[in-house]
Order: structure tokens, then sequence, then C-alpha cells
């Protein structure tokens, strides 16, 4: 065992892990470096990244645009309280968050992790009732299948199943949960489909604050992928019964499904939108929580006035000035051309993956392509197969799943998938 590793298991605690498990269970990898779509392994091996390092690192590692960037701001200033101060990297950030947001969007809060993002934009939600003299109006609708994170509010969220939520039953608010929309992506939803998330949210109007889901893609849920029209019927819905829709687009934001939010499959607005992981391009952590100015108003115009939350990170100037630089290479690359080219790739190449009698399911939306088994992997045997053939994927339960980065050349896409097929096929 590599003497890192073995220190490692030592102290560390890593996620969803027990820190007493062994190799066999829970094997790890000691890394050197990473740059472009490699990671190289302590022993010299490299494996060409799939994971984009849970969806964040969309223009690989190291890209010298990004590090310039942060160079640059790690000489003027990398922290600052944002508390009655503020910097050139968020304001502009902000700006242009605004501006390539889905429309109506118009106030941003930063944060430091998707979770928070999304703690945020729950709060928001129920300022806003407590504001409008409704406060009773503090349960939250959602969809089965979704994930929103770990922390409390959100954990309260996530599927009740594959959740947490019988280890930490007591301690959650009980939310409402509708089916998840069984309609793929590329199929209509009728009214039978929508009918069951449409009668929960009429009964209990009056207690619902806000609707949250993942548009279109369900991530760490099931990595699902829904109909758009469900996503717009659900916005119709919600605009009728007066509830808030909260968009979770922390794992499809800047351009994962195709378009750059996936709200734009199916052409809506949130009131409130959560984006992180890529924002930064995978260097640095930093989420925001966008709002309509509707909700700023509101919470502006309630009691007490302000919007109750404040992290000591928020606004790290540098991570705003990695953000700044990813949204230059969206803004100067064909982020979209590779994107689909990628896509395009993984339908073809992981198609043969359907005959293989392990496999339940195969499904690709923009860079985002997704086995699923009819039983969970063992990772103690999975995760070294990954490795021993140079490629680096970290399926779960019954997923084996790739999001590359946007970067990755048509040969290195080519042999992601020819290894997910050479792996699950010994399943
Ligand atoms: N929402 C979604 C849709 C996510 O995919 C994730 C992360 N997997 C989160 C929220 C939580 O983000 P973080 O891990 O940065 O707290």
């Amino acid at each position: 065992m590599s003497d890192l590793v073995e220190r490692d298991r030592r102290v560390v605690w890593h996620p969803y892990a027990s820190p007493d498990a062994g190799p066999e269970s829970s094997p790890l990898f000691p890394v050197e470096s990473a740059e472009g779509v490699r990671i190289r392994l302590e022993d010299g091996r490299e494996l060409i990244d799939g994971m984009s390092s849970w969806w964040s690192a969309i223009h690989g590692y190291r890209h010298p645009r990004i590090e310039a960037a942060l160079k640059e701001q790690i000489e003027r200033m990398p922290h600052l309280m944002f508390g009655g101060l503020t910097h050139e990297p968020a304001v502009s950030l902000c700006e242009r968050l605004v501006e390539i947001a889905p429309p109506g969007l118009e106030r941003v809060f930063l944060s430091d992790s998707g979770s928070v993002a999304v703690e945020v934009a729950i709060k928001m939600a129920l300022q806003v009732w407590q504001a409008r003299n409704q406060p009773a109006r503090q349960r939250l609708l959602t969809l089965r299948g979704g994930y929103h994170g770990d922390t409390f509010g959100a954990m309260a969220v996530c599927d009740p199943v594959t959740g947490m939520h019988s280890l930490f039953e007591g301690s959650l608010p009980k939310h409402l949960f509708a089916p998840r929309p069984e309609c793929r992506f590329d199929e209509a939803c009728d009214d039978a489909e929508i009918a069951p998330f449409a009668d929960l949210l009429f009964a209990h109007r009056d207690e619902i604050a806000a609707v949250i889901l993942e548009p279109i893609v369900q991530g760490a849920g099931g990595m699902w992928f829904y109909s758009p029209e469900y996503l717009r019927r659900v916005r119709t819905l919600c605009d009728e019964a007066d509830v808030l829709l909260i968009a979770d687009e922390i794992a499809t934001g800047f351009g994962r499904s195709g378009p750059l939010f996936a709200c734009e499959h199916a052409q809506i607005s949130p009131d409130i939108l959560c984006v992180g992981k890529a924002l930064t391009g995978g260097t640095m952590t930093l989420a925001a929580t966008l709002a309509t100015g509707g909700v700023c108003q509101a919470i502006s115009e309630g009691d007490p006035g302000v919007f109750m939350h404040g992290p000591t990170f928020m606004g790290n100037p540098l991570a705003c000035a990695a953000a700044g630089a990813s949204l230059d290479l969206l803004e100067e690359t064909d982020w979209a051309t590779s994107v689909a080219s990628i896509g395009a790739q993984l339908e073809t190449e992981l198609d043969l993956c359907r005959r293989l009698p392990a496999v339940a399911d195969v499904r690709v939306l923009g860079a985002i392509g997704v086995i699923e088994l009819h039983e969970p992997v063992d990772m103690g045997v999975v995760q070294p197969a990954f490795v021993d053939r140079g490629v680096w994927i970290r399926p779960f339960g019954r997923l084996v799943y790739t999001m590359p980065p946007y970067i990755t050349e048509p040969d290195d896409v080519s042999r992601i998938c020819s290894v997910m097929h050479d792996v699950v096929s010994t399943l």
C-alpha cells in the first residue's frame, strides 16, 4: 500500500465511506496531479477522466486561463469578508450570471457549496411567504428520485428512499413527494403523467412555499432524464397555484445537458435558481442562488426586511475570479458543439452495452452517458477494474455513468465507452 494511502486510512474520512472500510470494499487511489483530461496516479499511471470531478471540471484540469486568473487574484486579495465590502470579481460575476441565466432572475446570492445554495433557496422561499403574511407556507413539494445535497434542508427534499430519510427521520421536516416523472426526455407528458403532481400541489397549496426540482436531469438520485413538457407543465401549475419554483441546476448548469441551463429545454424560468459545481470550472468551491426581482422585493418588504444568511466565505474573490475565467471560456469556445459531439459519440458507442445481460437501460443526454444495471455494483471489484483499464469512472449503486470534460477528444471518449462496455460485460 502506498504511504499516502496508509496515512489517509489512519485519519481521513471520505465521502459516504466508513473510516474502517478496508481496501477490499473501498479502494483508494493516490493522485499525483491532474492536467487536461488526465489524472496522474502516484505510481505513474494515467487515467482518462470520465467524471469531471462530479460534474465540475468542464474545461479539464489546470486550464491556463483559469490558473492565470487565480494567480492574478491571489496577489491582489485571496479573501475578504463580504459584509459591508465588495470587489470587482464578485460584482462582475453576478452581473454575468444575471445576463446568462433564464430571464427574470435579477439578484444573486453567493455561497460556498451546492448544498448551501439549496439551503439559501429554501430560506428565500420561506421568507417570501413570511413577508406575504402566509407563514403557514413552509413545506416544499418535490419529485421522487431527486438529489439536492447533504445538509438538513437539502436532505429533506432528496429522494426519501435513496436519500437518508430513515436515518435522520426524526430531524427532517416532512415535505411532499410527487412520483418521479416517467415520461422520458424525448416523450410527451400527458395529463395522467402530471396528475399526481398537480393533485398534491392543489391539495396542499396553502402550506407549500415552493416546488423544488432538478430540471430535466435528475442526478445523484438516479441519473434520470425526463420530458421538457413535464417541466413546462410544472411551471404553469406553480403559476396557477401561486407557488414558487426553485430549479436546482447545480449539476446541469453551464452546458452539461446541452443548453447552458437545463430549464432552456422547456423554455421556462424558475423563481429561484441554484448553480454550483461547474461555476468555477471545478477549481474552487463556489455556488450561487439567483432570485427574481419579485422574490427579492417581497423579502425586502417583509420583516426583518433582510435575507437572513451570510457565510464567512461568501463571494470569495479567488473563487469568483476562477468563475469569471470559466465563463470567459464558455463565451469564447464552441462548448455547445463539443457537448453535442460528445453526446452523439456516447449515444452510438454506449448503445452496444444494451445487449449485455447486466444492463437494464442506457440513456444519453448532452454530455452525460448512463448505463443502468439490474443489480448494484461491487465497488471493491468495479473501481479497480476501471483504473486498471486507464479510465476514471465512479459508479454508484446500479448506475455506471460518465460526464467527461467538454474538451475530451473523440479518441478519449471512445476509450471511456469501450472501457465501460468491457467492465460492465464482466458483471
Ligand atoms: N444539487 C444537485 C443537483 C447536486 O448534484 C449536488 C451535488 N451532487 C448538490 C445539490 C449538492 O452540491 P454540493 O455537493 O456542492 O453541496
